[in-house]
Order: C-alpha cells, then sequence, then structure tokens
C-alpha cells in the first residue's frame, strides 16, 4: 500500500494558505481544510514591514500585493492627551533603502485574496470549506485528520494553522487556553470621503496615552482609512470580532486631544477583539505534526507582525521541507528550530512594545523626551532584526 503523499493543512487564513501555496510552488500536493463555509477574512487592516515584503519578493508576489496595498510616507507617534509630536520615521523612500523592501500596509481581506488567487493558480492545491478538524493521529506512514463531520483525510503530514485557539496546538503543545492580555481592540474601517481631510493623515499614526492608544492610517491605495483602538480592560474574558461598546470606548479616550475623539466619533460601529497571546515555547513539532502562524506563537499586535510571522514560518516550513522531502517530521524539527527564537522575540517584544506605547507617569515623560532626542530613531532602529528580515536562501548554512 502506498503511502498517502498530500500534506494537509489545518486552517486557511493568511499562515494556511501561505504555506499552501509555497508548498504547491514546490510540486507538492496540498489539502486545505478550513472549518469556514467559505474562504475569506475579516475586514481590517495589517500593517507589512519590509521583512514581509522580503517574503513577497521572494515567493514572487510583490506585484499582486502592491496593487492592493498603500505605501504610507512615514510612522508616526503623538501623545494622545497634548497632541505633540513624539516621533516620526520616515518610511517610503527611506525604508526601501535601510531595508531593502517598502513598508506597507493592506487590507486584510485583499492579502488572503492574494494568497487564495495565488492557492488556485496552482494544480497542486486542494481546498476544502466546512471542514474542521477536530483531531488527528499519526503513524509511521501519515497522518489521519478526523473532521467535525465524521470523515477521515489521510495525508503525508499535518501543519496547524488553525490560528489563536488551535486545535492542532492542544495535542501538540497541550499548554491550555491562551493568555488573556486585559487589552481590548476596537476596530473599524472608513471611506476616504467619510474622513475630513483635518483628520485625515497620510502617514500611520499611533497616538499613545496612558493604557490607551488609537492607531489610523489609509488602506487600499488610499481608498479606505482603518482605526484600531485599544484599550486596558479587565471586563472581558475571551472572544473575537465581536461588536465594541461606543460609550465605553469614549469612555477610555475622554481625555484625548479633540481631533482624535472627532476621530472616533465617526464611527458607528466597531469590531472588538479580546487581545490574547503565549508564552513562546521551542517544541510545537510532534512528528509529522507541525504547527504554524497563530497556532504556533500568538502574540500581541503591538509591532504589527502576527501575519508576517507567520507568512516568514511558510517560506521558511517550505525550504525545510525542500531541504528533506523525503523526511518530513526531520524537516518540521529544522523549521522548528530555525523559528522558535525569532518568533520568541517578537512575542516578548510585542509586549514591551505595548507598555512603551500605553505608557503613563515618569515612564511616559521618559519615552517622548528619549524619542523626540532623535537618538532612538527612534524604536525603529530597535526594530532593525526583525525589519530586516529572514534570507530565504541562506536558512539552513
Ligand atoms: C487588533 C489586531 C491587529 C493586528 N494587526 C496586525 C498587523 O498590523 N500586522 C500583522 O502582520 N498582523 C497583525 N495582527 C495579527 C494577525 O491578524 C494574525 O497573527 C494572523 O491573522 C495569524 O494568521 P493565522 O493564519 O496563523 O491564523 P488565523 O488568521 O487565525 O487563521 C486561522 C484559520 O484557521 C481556521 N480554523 C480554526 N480552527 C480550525 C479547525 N479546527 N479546523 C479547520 N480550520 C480551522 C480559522 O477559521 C481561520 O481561517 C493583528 C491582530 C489583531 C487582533
Amino acid at each position: 500500500m502506498t503511502a498517502p503523499s498530500s500534506l494537509l493543512i489545518a486552517g486557511g487564513g493568511i499562515g494556511g494558505l501561505a504555506a499552501a501555496y509555497v508548498l504547491a510552488r514546490q510540486g507538492r500536493a496540498v489539502t486545505v481544510l478550513e472549518q469556514s463555509a467559505a474562504f475569506g477574512e475579516i475586514g481590517a487592516g495589517i500593517q507589512l514591514g519590509p521583512n514581509i515584503f522580503r517574503m513577497f519578493d521572494y515567493l514572487g508576489l510583490t506585484e499582486a500585493v502592491s496593487r492592493v496595498a498603500y505605501f504610507p510616507p512615514g510612522l508616526g507617534m503623538n501623545d494622545v492627551r497634548t497632541g505633540e509630536k513624539v516621533v516620526r520615521v520616515p518610511l517610503g523612500d527611506t525604508a526601501r533603502a535601510v531595508y531593502g523592501f517598502p513598508y506597507g500596509v493592506i487590507y486584510r481581506a485583499d492579502l488572503h485574496q492574494v494568497f487564495l488567487e495565488a492557492c488556485r493558480a496552482l494544480p497542486g492545491v486542494t481546498l476544502r470549506t466546512s471542514a474542521k478538524v477536530e483531531s488527528f493521529e499519526q503513524d509511521a506512514r501519515g497522518v489521519r485528520a478526523k473532521l467535525a463531520s465524521g470523515e477521515v483525510v489521510e495525508g503525508a503530514a499535518l501543519v496547524g494553522a488553525d490560528g489563536l485557539w488551535s486545535r492542532i496546538r492542544e495535542a501538540v503543545v497541550g499548554d491550555g487556553k491562551p493568555r488573556v492580555s486585559g487589552h481590548i481592540a476596537y476596530r473599524a474601517v472608513l471611506k476616504r470621503e467619510d474622513v475630513p481631510a483635518r483628520l485625515w493623515s497620510d502617514d500611520v499614526l499611533l497616538w499613545g496615552g496612558e493604557k490607551t492608544h488609537l492607531v489610523h492610517y489609509p488602506l487600499r491605495r488610499g481608498e479606505l482609512f482603518n482605526l484600531v483602538a485599544v484599550f486596558h480592560s479587565n471586563k472581558y474574558d475571551e472572544g473575537w470580532n465581536t461588536f465594541g461598546d461606543t460609550a465605553e470606548l469614549n469612555e477610555r479616550f475622554a481625555q484625548a486631544v479633540p481631533q482624535v475623539r472627532e476621530l472616533l466619533g465617526k464611527i458607528e460601529t466597531w469590531k472588538m477583539w479580546v487581545l490574547c497571546d503565549r508564552e513562546p515555547v521551542k517544541d510545537w513539532t510532534d512528528g509529522r505534526v507541525t504547527l504554524l502562524g497563530d497556532a504556533a506563537h500568538p502574540m500581541l499586535q503591538y509591532l504589527a507582525q502576527g501575519a508576517g510571522q507567520a507568512i516568514e514560518d511558510a517560506v521558511v516550513l517550505g525550504e525545510a521541507i525542500r531541504r528533506t522531502p523525503e523526511d518530513l517530521p526531520q524537516a518540521f524539527l529544522k523549521y522548528q528550530q530555525a523559528r522558535y527564537l525569532r518568533t520568541g522575540r517578537v512575542q516578548l517584544t510585542a509586549r514591551f512594545y505595548g507598555d512603551i506605547y500605553h505608557a503613563s507617569g515618569v515612564a511616559r515623560e521618559l519615552r517622548n523626551r528619549m524619542f523626540q532626542s532623535g537618538e532612538e530613531a527612534a524604536g525603529f532602529a530597535g526594530l532593525k532584526w526583525m525589519y530586516q528580515g529572514i534570507d530565504p536562501q541562506h536558512l539552513f548554512d
């Protein structure tokens, strides 16, 4: 009896589709098992650092992404109470000169669509919806993923790209529920024509305040305007993509400068997220089963890297398999080894950046003084290790 050759991927989010695309480009058969009835992403913006454009370049997707992305000229931070400028880092040509790749922002659904179309254009990818993976078994021949419908899907190996609440992680790592951070994000997207010119900013602009911040930036070639408001609250336990309470948000930003309050007032309906992460782990592989993206290393969004790290994972996983195509458990270990320190560093640094954005008292004064002095050029220079990214050609040298 021949062993199954198709690789199974649980989850068709950005990470799962990126992995499917990478592996199918190598000529492998891949089956994506997505629990939802349709492939899609909720509407909101995400930032894409130069390290992620480096991956798009490697994957031949730069043009497709650039068609729908927006490239902000700068990344700034203002004090939400006083309106004073804390720092502005030029992006555009500067980011390209420093890192070799641009800094962009994109509508999540647009990025997901780029990967979906890229997968559909390859013969090796089978995309299945309404296919929730409940459990799996493995032996020396392969894996069997059991779906909620009772169907069993066989494959050579299984990649758990099933997000923050990963079923696959439960079995492989078994470290319980994610850590509820006590930080809540409200997200909304406005049309350009609904944002008065005085409230519009071409930059990615963050208004930092005590236990709160607002970040906004244009999306989709500048046709849309994305807002994310974050505050600390222990009111909520866990949850994802429910509706936010506008009164609570306004109360949290009551001390903000009028410009910010006016902007918040433009939005009638917010989507709410309870932000969670996990402690980094170094072992997220078990034989023919491994994890990728949020399933492996969920992080707070303060460095805007979760989706980007999932895409880097996909590239590294692909390279590991390309080098050891006949030994998938070995390739998975190589992949994990190449990833856990970098992703762990992003997880931990993201928490720290949350503290910087939300600083009060002396910490706030110090932040403003340090950033305004230009010495830290600012915080951004300290993130060079992250934005420079990984070199797919020399991963395992
Ligand atoms: C407020 C906020 C702002 C953010 N901003 C940024 C940003 O600016 N830049 C950035 O890079 N990242 C950002 N992120 C992080 C980013 O959204 C995530 O890291 C990214 O979506 C992770 O992708 P993923 O594919 O690993 O998981 P997910 O996107 O969670 O996808 C998992 C998929 O698996 C499916 N699934 C789940 N369980 C099963 C199952 N048992 N069987 C089958 N399918 C299953 C789900 O339906 C889903 O389609 C942000 C996150 C938040 C909350």
